[in-house]
């Protein structure tokens, strides 16, 4: 038969739902820019379980909101200047804000939008995209959405793209999930829980009430050990509702997809009936609760209906469950008659013919048939036989019969009838599952929550990890702190971890830390930098105890010369994201600087390094760790107040290095760079010759004083900063002030402008 094709799906990266094509521990995020008024409109849906969120932004974070996101797909307006690596072009006026309104409006069925909070033009443009971009994706069948969560601006921590990659947050810089924090932290027993974990930790909170709620929930798991593993156990068992109703939306749905959604309302509504009889219920518990019950209705239903088990596939049947429906059952009584007549036919005709080895059997092709072998056909061919040739093949022939026809569609008929009411059944139950399709999601994201919850409660009991503590204050007091992934791997070779302080306020709100390579720097800067992102995000933390104020935005940055060994970045790279720190740090942030200044030669480097550390001290006030090789920034200790010197500890030993991984007070007394080369290997000759050179340089630089020698009558950063600010401003002030506006004729005027450009792109060559 002739099939009718057509398209009636796009598949592309944003819009899978497919379960063998999803990860189920990760989010698969579309996301639609849109532009309006120097703005920019954000718009990220999750089609596979209808998270769906929408904010206003400025364009200079819109790379780290993408990050953040962890966009599979990312569309915008065709012709659109932005430029983003995955994002393609798409019809420019499905972009229009006016009907991105009108289209929510009729999606929700609302008559108004201000239930969902107030969204700007640039932000309904994007939506107008996302809308527009499903629609086209699916032909006309537009997925699941949950109502659009409109993220205010400042609502998390902001994170830039180079940060996240750095701190390794949801992956490893090698693009692998094992290493990364996320994986270190990750107890979570659901997909659901998995997802909004890596939500969570690309996105701490700023508002210290949202972070304490989320904080009681965890400390209320973590001491209460029996109730945390009751309920990670029912969590375990939990098919994944979300997922499943995105299928069912999209019209996608099998049975199966039904049958796990009704396993995971009927579990979450005894959850429900078990914690509503806890004692001290934290406050966020008491919200997530009701959200857990309210579909008994709909459990009941679909436990009468379905199957225990449904299948995926509903072209054999058999989904609907015996005693659901009673004319299926009486068709189904109908087919397994037919059957039953078609063996007693068999038995009958085997008698008859005396054929011993005569049988039914069942093709698509021929539908039921005698079958005999070879050498039995020919007596079945005789005029008379009451049978009628069908086909030879090469051992067998077949043949039909008056009575096995009769039977044969008495059976299909039957069959068909019955695959018709099953599937009619289907269709009304998933118009049911369909009409509460946001309070289903609502029951999904309630179970994640606790999910994450009791995962963070696990892993802080599993490795003695804290409460922070918040207070207002500009603090970072971390004691007794570890790198929750490095001791990880350091316990698996049976190696103990070396716990570190750190404590940043004030007046001592820089550290600058030297020592050995490999002696712990580099740790000690990231364990700190993802203590804090931990606590922000309502975890607890691997310390003894932490003390922190909020941190509105922090930083990581790696110096050049550890990030070429992976090939991945270039001296230009580093200072292009040292900028943005220097651009955007405040007095709230946390910055660390890594090597910052190695990428280029020593003295270029060293010369940036210091103005760099300066700045950080002197203009942005923030919070920072230091780390670095030239040991001649130690010397900022004395005009910069808030700055400390720090070293990671190290001891020579009967000539081998030992590294002792402690933070300890004041600078470190030498680089061991050369011991670090020996037990790396290097031959003993390179070493040698290595070491006299060192002891030349070193005569040298005690005769002249080193490369740091001519630093001692170097002016304060704040005057030459002021040097700098004077040059051009002052010859653009003049000829400005020089403008008698009112005499200038057209042309003046625009010989003026010229002239003007011209003082200021000469005075930016400065
Ligand atoms: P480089 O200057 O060469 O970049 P580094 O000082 O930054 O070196 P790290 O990379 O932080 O050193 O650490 C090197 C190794 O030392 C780690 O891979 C880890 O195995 C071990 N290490 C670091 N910190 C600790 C600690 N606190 N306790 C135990 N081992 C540690």
């Amino acid at each position: 038969a002739l099939v009718a094709r057509g398209i009636i799906r796009y598949v592309t990266p944003g819009t899978l739902t497919e379960d063998t094509l999803l990860d189920a521990r990760a989010d698969n995020m579309l996301v639609a820019i849109g532009e309006a008024g120097g703005e920019i409109g954000v718009a990220a849906a999750d089609i596979s379980t209808g998270r769906f969120e929408t904010m206003t932004i400025d364009a200079a974070v819109l790379a780290a909101e993408v990050a953040r996101l962890g966009a599979s797909e990312i569309v915008v307006a065709e012709g659109s200047a932005l430029d983003l690596p995955l994002a393609h072009g798409f019809d420019r006026t499905a972009f229009s804000s006016a009907r991105a309104e009108a289209r929510l409006r009729e999606m929700f069925g609302v008559a108004t939008l201000d239930g969902f909070g107030s969204f700007g033009r640039a932000e309904l443009s994007a939506i107008g995209g996302l809308i527009a971009y499903l629609d086209h994706a699916g032909q006309g069948v537009l997925p699941h959405l949950s109502p659009p969560v409109h993220i205010a601006p400042g609502s998390h921590m902001a994170i830039d793209a180079a940060t996240r990659e750095s701190l390794e947050i949801t992956a490893t810089m090698a693009g692998t999930r094992p290493g990364s924090l996320l994986h270190g932290v990750d107890r979570t027993v659901t997909g659901a829980g998995a997802r909004l974990l890596a939500a969570d930790l690309s996105a701490p909170l700023l508002d210290r009430g949202g972070i304490e709620a989320r904080l009681d929930l965890v400390q209320w798991l973590h001491d209460r050990g029996g109730q945390r593993d009751a309920l990670r156990a029912t969590l375990r068992a939990l098919p994944d509702v979300g997922r499943a109703l995105g299928r069912v939306a999209v019209g996608r749905g099998s049975p199966r997809d039904l049958g796990q959604i009704r396993d995971g309302l009927g579990e979450a509504r005894m959850l429900r009936e078990r914690l509503a009889g806890a004692e001290d219920r934290p406050a966020l518990l008491d919200a997530l609760l009701p959200a857990l019950d309210g579909h008994g209705d709909l459990v009941d239903e679909l436990t009468r209906a379905l199957v225990a088990t449904p299948p995926t596939e509903m072209a054999s049947g058999g989904y609907i469950a015996e005693g659901y429906d009673a004319a299926l059952d009486e068709l189904r009584r109908l087919g397994s008659d037919g059957r039953r007549a078609i063996a007693l036919l068999e038995a009958r005709y085997r008698d008859e013919t005396g054929i011993a080895s005569l049988k039914i059997r069942h093709n698509a092709v021929l539908g039921y048939h005698v079958e005999v072998s070879a050498r039995h056909g020919d007596a079945l061919m005789k005029e008379g036989s009451g049978f009628t040739h069908r086909q030879t093949l090469a051992g067998v022939v077949r043949f039909n019969s008056v009575d096995l026809h009769e039977q044969a569609t008495r059976v299909a008929q039957a069959g068909a009838h019955a695959l018709a009411a099953e599937a009619a059944h289907l269709e009304a139950l998933i118009e049911q599952v369909l009409a509460r399709k946001d309070a289903i999601t609502r029951a999904a994201q309630a179970l994640a929550r606790l999910d994450v919850a009791a995962g963070l409660a696990e892993r802080a009991a599993e490795g003695g990890w804290t409460r922070p503590h918040f207070v207002e204050e500009q603090r970072l007091e971390i004691i007794g702190g570890r790198h929750p992934v490095v001791e990880e791997a350091l316990r698996r070779e049976g190696q103990p971890f070396v716990a570190n302080d750190c404590v940043l306020h004030g007046n001592d709100r820089l550290w600058l830390v030297t020592g050995p390579n490999m002696g712990g720097k580099s740790t000690f800067l990231r364990q700190n930098a993802l203590i804090v992102l931990l606590a922000q995000a309502g975890a607890f933390v691997p310390a003894s105890a932490a003390t922190m104020s909020l941190v509105d935005r922090l930083f990581s940055r790696v110096g050049a010369s550890d990030n070429l060994a992976r090939g991945r970045s270039t001296f230009m790279v580093e200072m292009v994201e040292t900028a943005a720190i220097l651009s955007q740090a405040t007095g709230r942030s946390f910055v660390i600087l890594d090597e910052v200044g190695r990428g280029t030669s020593t003295y270029d480097g060293l010369a940036l390094a210091w103005a760099v550390v300066e700045a950080v001290h002197e203009v942005n006030g923030c919070r920072c760790l230091f780390a670095t090789h030239y040991h001649e920034l130690t010397r900022l200790a004395e005009s910069l107040s808030a700055l400390s010197l720090h070293h990671v500890r190290a001891r020579e030993w009967k000539g081998d290095l030992v590294l002792l991984h402690e933070v300890a007070e004041g600078p470190a007394d030498r680089s061991y760079g050369i011991a670090v080369a020996r037990l790396a290997g290097l031959p003993p000759a390179v070493l040698a010759r290595a070491k006299q050179v060192l002891a030349r340089l070193e005569a040298g630089k005690a005769k002249t004083g080193g490369i740091a020698a001519g630093l001692d009558d170097l002016p304060l950063f704040a005057a030459s900063a002021a040097i700098e600010e004077k040059a051009t401003p002052d010859a653009l002030r003049e000829a400005l002030g020089a403008i008698d506006a009112d005499a200038l004729t057209p042309r003046e005027a625009l010989d003026l402008v010229y002239r003007l450009k011209a003082l200021a792109d000469d005075g930016a060559g400065h």
